[in-house]
């Protein structure tokens, strides 16, 4: 079976199931409202005090980044907006609580699954799991203690939450299996940091398993197999053991220089969307931020974030990284990441629609708060701006414009900031790429965003699931134009980078070192893989791979040619 590889490595084990309990909520009449608001009361204060312990369980366990997951949990416990409603709904129609929690958290989960994007889904996540934990203690039910496997297994299950993660038995659980969720759920998201290999939305898995089964999870391809052949297990083990040895040489990684076997200097830096993803970036020893996704700042909040707020979260992580690199991206809203309180009027077409650049250029008085944020953080350290979503020159040159502008005003008002900071553009539409040899001239750097250029290049919705076959990383127009664009930085004398997903995938991490890729950025925990695998590469080897790949039709021969690639340098995965 198939499903989505959420969390990379390799189980081999016996399925434990793990069956949340079917809980049949009934609208109940009560004679005592306030009873029931009592009852409710109680189970939420309950609620809470699991929460916290949770949360400093994980803390303790795990770090404050995923911590921070319980912490959300525990605010929207208190959500005077949340609470209100179900309160209201108990006394205003004489109903049990667990109608009224149930009536509630569905409407807010369809609200925020409608919105289509994948920072929505988990927020919707979140809100199931913490109505699931209300209805429990009110309903006085428990669930399968999955703190206590007793032996080692491979957790099977419809849907696992966040909370299932944090208590799941550490020593016993080799791998997670899935009906629901993606890569970017929370879930997966304490997986990856658990570093307990994952694999999701693998539809009806339930109606094929029985507890006991042989079982195997390939958290990187995505694969399930259910009491594979002698043969498949013997293949698959070898793979453990290779990944088990790969992943204990990682660790000696850290402090090491990213430099090629003739020298070739790279830098490895980490995509980040706040200031909590900078432990996740110091525990994998990134040397820059390559990306500062600043949108979820605003997603966030419920108004536009003021100048000082921004100010005081950019210097923080400029700050924090201690005169290393910080590339800030500025505002990338619209197309899957909405702002509700912008009340832009839906598209038919949002991702080709009024977002990042062309948003911030017609609102100006929104991207001039934001330049000027950025602009007194870079008197900390080492500030580089990025301008996403750029198709035209025209685009960049108002932007720029906008930029010297707002320099002149912290000028006039005498603030401080960096007189020589970077700027430089997301190379993600084909136009850009098409002229980069143009854009080359006007700029500091590139950042080559492939999440959108492949979906832009070959015209297929990223988020799309039915389509996901034909979204692909090794798409040879896709690489094409990434070679035109570090071609062409290279001739202008500019540095050129890439921050989206394509920088971190190990199979084209050879034949980008070999185009002339400098700069590679991506999650913090596939840096130190990153630095590995660069580090037992020759960059005057690959030149000619490089070359050929840019010969080959398809993806899938892309997709093969840089898997035998991988392979013959003798890396095990
Ligand atoms: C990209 O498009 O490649 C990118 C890094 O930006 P985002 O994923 O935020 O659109
Ligand atoms: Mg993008």
């Amino acid at each position: 079976m198939k499903g989505i590889g959420a969390s990379p490595g390799i189980a081999v084990g016996r399925v434990v199931i793990h069956w949340k309990e079917q809980i049949d909520i009934l609208r109940e009449f009560v004679e005592e409202p306030e009873r029931e608001i009592g009852r409710f009361r109680t189970a939420m204060e309950f609620a809470g005090e699991q929460i916290r312990e949770t949360y400093s369980r994980v803390l303790e366990t795990v770090g404050p980044g995923e911590a921070a997951i319980f912490k959300s949990h525990g605010l929207m416990l208190r959500d005077p907006d949340f609470v209100g409603q179900i309160e209201r709904m108990i006394l205003d129609e004489s109903i049990n609580a667990e109608w009224a929690v149930k009536t509630v958290a569905d409407n807010l989960i369809q609200i925020f699954e409608s919105m289509g994007n994948d920072y929505m889904k988990a927020r919707s996540d979140d809100v199931k799991d913490i109505s699931d934990r209300v209805l429990k203690l009110l309903l006085q039910v428990g669930g399968v203690d999955l703190s206590n496997l007793g032996e080692k297994s491979v957790v099977v299950a419809r849907e696992i939450t966040p909370s299932d993660i944090s208590q799941l038995d550490r020593d016993n659980t080799l791998g997670i299996i899935s009906e629901t969720g993606g890569k970017s759920s929370h879930s997966a998201i304490l997986a990856r940091t658990l570093e307990i290999p994952a694999v999701m939305g693998v539809r009806d898995i339930l109606d094929y398993v029985e507890n006991g089964d042989l079982i195997i999870v390939d958290g990187e391809t995505g694969l399930v197999f259910i009491n594979p052949d002698e043969e498949t297990v013997a293949r698959y083990e070898d793979l453990l053991a290779k990944y088990e040895c790969f992943k204990k040489s990682l660790s000696d990684i850290r402090g090491m220089s990213t430099v090629t076997l003739d020298g070739v200097e790279i830098e490895l830096a980490a995509n980040v969307a706040s200031p909590k993803d900078l432990d996740d970036v110091f525990k994998n020893d990134g040397e820059a931020i390559g990306l500062y996704r600043t949108e979820f700042l605003y997603l966030d909040s419920s108004l536009l974030p003021p100048e000082d707020l921004q100010f005081e979260d950019y210097k923080n992580v400029v700050e924090a990284m201690e005169g290393r690199p910080v590339i800030i991206r500025t505002l990338d809203i619209g197309g899957d990441k909405k702002l509700d309180y912008l009340a832009i009027p839906e598209e038919e077409n949002p991702f080709l629609g009024y977002r990042a650049i062309r948003l911030c250029l017609d609102r100006q008085e929104i991207f001039k708060v934001q330049l000027r944020a950025i602009l007194r953080a870079s008197a900390f350290g080492c500030v580089r701006i990025l301008f996403p979503m750029i198709s035209s020159l025209e685009e960049l040159r108002e932007a720029k414009k906008i930029l010297e502008e707002t320099k002149e005003e912290l000028r006039t008002e005498g603030i401080p900031f960096d007189e020589s900071v970077q700027s430089g553009i997301m190379v993600e539409v084909p136009s850009a790429a098409i002229l980069s040899d143009y854009f080359a001239k006007e700029v500091d750097f590139f950042s080559i965003g492939t999440n959108d250029l492949i979906q832009y290049t070959v015209a297929v919705d990223r988020g799309n699931e039915k389509l996901s076959h034909l979204y692909s990383q090794y798409h040879p127009a896709v690489l094409r134009l990434i070679k035109t664009v570090i071609d062409n930085g290279r001739e202008a004398g500019i540095w050129v980078g890439m921050c989206g997903e394509s920088a971190g995938d190990p199979k084209l991490i050879p034949v980008l070192l070999g185009m002339g890729l400098k700069e590679f950025s991506m999650t913090a925990s596939s840096i130190l893989q990153a630095r590995w695998i660069i580090r037992n590469l020759r960059k005057s080897d690959l030149e000619q791979a490089a070359e050929k790949v840019l010969s080959l039709p398809t993806a899938e021969d892309v997709e093969h040619y840089c898997t035998a690639l991988l392979q013959s340098l003798n890396l095990c995965r």
